[in-house]
């Protein structure tokens, strides 16, 4: 058993997005191809509506998946598909936009703070144009499990000792845990050696890898090299944070703003069909 040590830390940046909303990136464009598959991830946190309400009106998407988790407050969302509904709290939407998809995600305002997640999933060549697909998980549909170490995980997605999230059949094989550490808690999990795990703090404290490693705050995000097992200790502080992995794809990434593709000229034709209306291949009949 290898245990995985940090490689690399990020920190979240502020950054201005849609129409106006202030949130913090995670990860994205610069960082690619380091976090394959997975190519953005943008953390919504704020108490005031100002800083959120423009939201994201009608825009595309092709080639990609996004996964939409709101810890606190809702999102309205309706796409071309004719899918309409609320994301609220606890909720995950997994959106596989593949040929394409036009949607917008409005947010309400809501007491307290606004706090939520979306993380972009790359598809393979395989998949970019496949038809698109649609899933509303809610709250209550998103397995709670205790491990014996006192880890409180949330599986969204992969597979967590018998327990399976509901975000299944999907096109990357990936793991979407939520977990809580109170202080004194800890979490194992083994996971293939090559695939991509990252884990973001959003609250409280958390040493990755060894246990003399350095704790990393809430806003900061760790990539973990090479090895079997991820390895998350909370000796100082309770903490809140997401564990991420999924199967590199390894493939050529020509990405521009809502739409990645394989090459610079797929690239350039989803953006004359957007123009000329025919960007649309699997609307709704
Ligand atoms: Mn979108």
């Amino acid at each position: 058993m290898q245990d995985r040590t940090v490689t690399r830390v990020f920190d979240a940046q502020p950054t201005m997005e849609g129409a106006g909303v202030r949130l913090k990136r995670v990860f994205g464009f610069h960082d690619r191809p380091l976090l394959d598959p997975f190519l953005l991830l943008d953390h919504f946190g704020s108490a005031n509506p100002q800083d959120y309400m423009a939201g994201f009106p009608w825009h595309p998407h092709r080639g990609i998946e996004t996964v939409t988790y709101m810890l606190n407050g809702s999102v309205e969302h309706g796409d071309s598909m004719g899918n309409k509904g609320v994301i609220r709290s606890g909720d995950v939407q997994w959106m596989t936009a593949g040929s394409g998809i036009v949607h917008q995600e409005m947010p309400h305002a809501c007491e307290g703070a606004m706090q939520g997640f979306q993380l972009w999933v790359n598809l393979p060549a395989s998949h970019k144009m496949m038809a698109p697909r649609y899933r509303g998980i809610e709250a209550s549909q998103v397995p709670a499990v205790t491990t014996p170490q006192g880890a409180h995980v949330k599986v969204v997605a992969g597979r967590l000792g018998e327990i399976t999230g509901p975000a299944t059949e999907l096109i990357v094989p990936c793991t979407y845990f939520d977990v809580h550490l109170d202080r004194g808690a800890s979490f194992a999990y083994e996971l293939p050696a090559n695939d991509t795990v990252f884990g973001y703090v959003f609250e409280g404290e958390a040493v990755f890898g060894s246990t003399s490693g350095k704790p990393v705050e809430a806003g900061r995000m760790v990539l973990l090299g090479h090895g079997d097992r991820v390895n998350v200790a909370a000796p100082h502080d309770p903490v809140d944070f997401l564990l991420i992995s999924g199967r590199p794809l390894n493939e050529p990434i020509a990405w521009g703003g809502p739409i990645v593709m394989n090459t610079q000229e797929e690239l350039a034709t989803a953006f004359e069909e957007y123009r000329g209306g025919t960007f649309l291949k699997h609307a709704r009949h």
